[in-house]
């Protein structure tokens, strides 16, 4: 496609552009970018964001999955010696390649339709990265930031403020888009937390208890679990762990998740 050709966004690849400069600036300011920085990109799209990214940071490594746009970004960053561009599904991608060993940045306007998707693949590969800021559709940005005790505390809340402090950083109108979407967005940063909050041997125990907890948000936690595991477990694990039988899941801080997650362990030891 050359660049005076039009360009037809795709809905299934969660194409909505952004055009605001003082967005985009933010996002930037918000990923506090230096020139040793290492910045992977998911989706550049057009690459308004990643034009800016380029001047705050060292390199920038921009996945995009839609092939149709790299004669544009080709011959829009021909002059950009910092700018990689690697055209390849992000939800298949091992990010641990683009990495030299010095931990990277993760700085992007996520595709909606795959964002949990994505925030789990950045959980699962935490280790390479410094700072993480996304932007996200303003119901997702709000789950994985909530405090407990919220309707919008889940399991993904739990996973992510596991491993990172989650802090909402600016809401965004549709507006700034284009096309526009029917969404508003919310640009959230995670800062990894210098450990996680669980032990190291129980992470699967962790995630598996936490998502069972929430599997019926109107039950308490002892029910919950119930459905999954052999009642006496459940009942010996609460009590282990110092948490109240009748609680509710959304009631529990991340910590009592962690809790839990290591009185299953040992009794399963
Ligand atoms: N960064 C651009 C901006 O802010 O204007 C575009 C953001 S747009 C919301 C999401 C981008 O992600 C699109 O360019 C889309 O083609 C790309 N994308 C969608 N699914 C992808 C995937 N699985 N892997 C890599 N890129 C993907």
């Amino acid at each position: 496609m050359k660049r005076e050709q039009v360009f037809r966004q795709t809905k299934r690849l969660g194409q909505n552009f952004l055009n605001d400069p003082n967005i985009l600036r933010k996002i930037c300011a918000a990923a506090e970018l230096r020139k040793e920085d290492h910045v992977i990109e998911i989706g550049p799209g057009k690459g308004s964001l990643t034009e800016h990214l380029a001047l705050g940071a060292g390199a920038v490594t921009a996945i995009e999955k839609d092939t149709r746009l790299r004669t544009f970004l080709d011959e829009k960053f021909a002059g950009s010696e910092n700018v990689r561009f690697v055209y390849e599904d992000v939800l298949g991608a091992g990010l641990s390649c683009f990495s030299a060993g010095e931990k990277m940045k993760l700085v992007s306007n996520l595709p909606y339709n795959i964002s949990t998707q994505i925030l789990l693949k950045l959980l699962d590969e935490r280790e390479l990265f410094s700072k993480i800021v996304v932007m996200l559709q303003k119901e997702v940005a709000q789950r994985i930031s909530s405090p407990k005790g919220r309707k919008s505390y889940g399991s993904l809340s739990v996973f992510l403020q596991s491993c990172f402090s989650v802090k909402l950083a600016f809401k965004v109108s549709r507006h700034a888009f284009y096309p526009v979407p029917e969404v508003d967005s919310a640009v959230v940063v995670l800062d990894p937390l210098e450990k996680p909050v669980f032990s190291s041997s129980s992470e699967k125990t962790f995630r598996t208890v936490t998502r069972h907890a929430f599997s019926s948000r109107r039950k308490t936690i002892k029910n919950s679990l119930g459905n999954f595991f052999e009642r006496e477990m459940v009942e010996r694990a609460l009590s282990e762990a110092g948490i109240d039988q009748g609680r509710r899941a959304e009631s529990l801080s991340v910590e009592e998740f962690a809790r839990l997650a290591g009185s299953f362990r040992e009794i399963n030891q």
